[in-house]
C-alpha cells in the first residue's frame, strides 16, 4: 500500500433490503442518501429498454451530452467536462493537480470525500470552520497561502443545506492562485446560483439530484480553458457509458419533468420544515435535505421503526440529515419521529 493509502471508508446510507432483512421489517423508507424520490423521466426509461450497443465502447467525446448540459446551463461546450459523478471529477482533478505537501482547504462540517481524496494523495487537509449558521468562516483567509492548491466550496453544503454569500466565494476566488472547486450536487434546489466565472475556478455539479440519475453516475464541470487538457490526461478514457450518456440526453430533453421533481421537493422541503420546527431545532435548507438537532441515538431509533435518515456524528456533527421524500414517505417519518421524542 501507499503511505497514504486510506484509513478510512466513505460511509454510505443503508439500503432498504439491507434494513428490511436485518430488523424483519416489512415497511421501509430511505430518507438517508439525499435522492430524488420521483425517479427520472419517463423518457429515460424508454433509452434504457431500447439500448442495444452493450458490446461497444462509448464515443469518448460525449459531444452530443455536453451539447446539451452547454444549452442547460449557458456555459461553453468546449469548457464541460464530463466524468463519473462528481466524485469522479473530483478524483481526476486530485489526480491531476495535487502533489504531496499541497494544502486542499476544506470548510467542516461537509461531505466527507473531499478530505478523503486530499489524505489519499498525501495532501495537507487545512479545515476551516463555520459559523453558527454553517457559512464559511472569514478565517478562511488566514489558511489560504503560496503553498493552497485547492479550496472547496460546497454550494449547498452538505448536510447543512447552507448556500454561501456571494461576495464571499468571489473574495475567496480573488485572493488566491489556487483552484477553487465549487460543488453545485444540490444546486437545482436553491434559491439562487452563484453565476460567477474566473481562471482558478471549477463549477461541478451532478445529474444525481435533481435529474434522478444517480445510479448512472454522471457528473459534469465547467473547467478554465487552460486546464482542459490536463484534466483529459488525467481522466479514465471512458469515464461514463454511452448508455449513461443517452439517458442523461433524454432526461435533459424533458427539462419539464425534472423541474416539476424540483419544485415538488422544493415546496415539500418548506412543510417538512415547519413541521420539524415543533419538535426539534431545524435549520433551514437549499438543498433536497434538512439539517436537525435532536437527541442522542435517535437514527438508531428510527431505524427500528422501518425510518432511514443519516446520523451526522461521521460528518463531526451532532443532528442528523433527513432527506426529503415523497410526502407520503415524509409523513411516516413524522410520526415515527414523533413516537421515538
Ligand atoms: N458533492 C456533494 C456535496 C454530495 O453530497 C455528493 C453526493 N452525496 C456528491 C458531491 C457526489 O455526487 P455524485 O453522485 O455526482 O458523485
Amino acid at each position: 500500500m501507499r503511505r497514504c493509502a486510506i484509513f478510512e471508508e466513505y460511509v454510505a446510507g443503508k439500503s432498504i433490503e439491507e434494513v428490511k432483512e436485518e430488523l424483519g421489517l416489512e415497511k421501509v423508507v430511505k430518507l438517508a442518501s439525499n435522492e430524488n424520490p420521483y425517479g427520472p423521466s419517463p423518457k429515460v426509461f424508454e433509452v434504457l429498454r431500447n439500448f442495444s450497443d452493450l458490446h461497444r465502447y462509448p464515443n469518448p467525446e460525449y459531444k452530443e451530452l455536453r451539447e446539451k448540459l452547454s444549452d442547460y446551463t449557458g456555459w461553453e461546450m468546449q469548457r464541460i467536462v464530463v466524468g463519473a459523478g462528481i466524485d469522479g471529477i473530483l478524483e481526476t482533478i486530485f489526480k491531476v493537480a495535487i502533489d504531496e505537501g499541497d494544502e486542499v482547504v476544506i470548510p467542516m462540517p461537509t461531505f466527507q470525500y473531499y478530505r478523503i481524496l486530499a489524505r489519499l494523495h498525501c495532501a495537507r487537509d487545512v479545515i476551516v470552520g463555520r459559523d453558527e449558521n454553517f457559512q464559511i468562516s472569514e478565517k478562511i483567509f488566514e489558511k489560504l497561502n503560496e503553498r493552497t492548491k485547492l479550496v472547496i466550496i460546497p454550494f449547498p453544503n452538505n448536510p447543512t443545506g447552507n448556500v454561501e454569500r456571494k461576495k464571499l466565494v468571489e473574495e475567496i476566488v480573488n485572493s488566491t492562485k489556487a483552484i477553487v472547486f465549487i460543488d453545485e450536487a444540490y444546486v437545482e434546489f436553491a434559491d439562487s446560483k452563484l453565476d460567477i466565472d474566473a481562471d482558478n475556478l471549477i463549477v461541478a455539479r451532478t445529474m444525481s439530484k435533481a435529474f434522478a440519475l444517480a445510479n448512472l453516475r454522471i457528473g459534469y464541470a465547467k473547467l478554465p480553458k487552460w486546464l482542459i487538457s490536463y484534466y483529459k490526461s488525467a481522466s479514465t478514457p471512458f469515464p461514463i457509458s454511452s448508455l449513461a450518456e443517452k439517458c442523461a440526453i433524454s432526461a435533459l430533453e424533458d427539462l419539464d419533468w425534472t423541474r416539476s421533481c424540483v419544485e415538488k421537493i422544493r415546496r415539500e422541503r418548506e412543510r417538512v420544515y415547519e413541521e420539524l420546527k415543533k419538535i426539534v431545532k431545524v435549520y433551514p435548507s437549499q438543498a433536497n435535505f434538512l439539517f436537525f438537532e435532536s437527541r442522542k441515538g435517535l437514527a438508531e431509533s428510527l431505524l427500528k421503526k422501518g425510518v432511514i435518515i443519516r446520523d451526522c456524528k461521521s460528518f463531526g456533527l451532532e443532528g442528523y440529515r433527513v432527506t426529503i421524500g415523497k410526502p407520503e414517505e415524509d409523513d411516516f417519518f413524522l410520526e415515527k419521529l414523533k413516537e421515538v421524542l
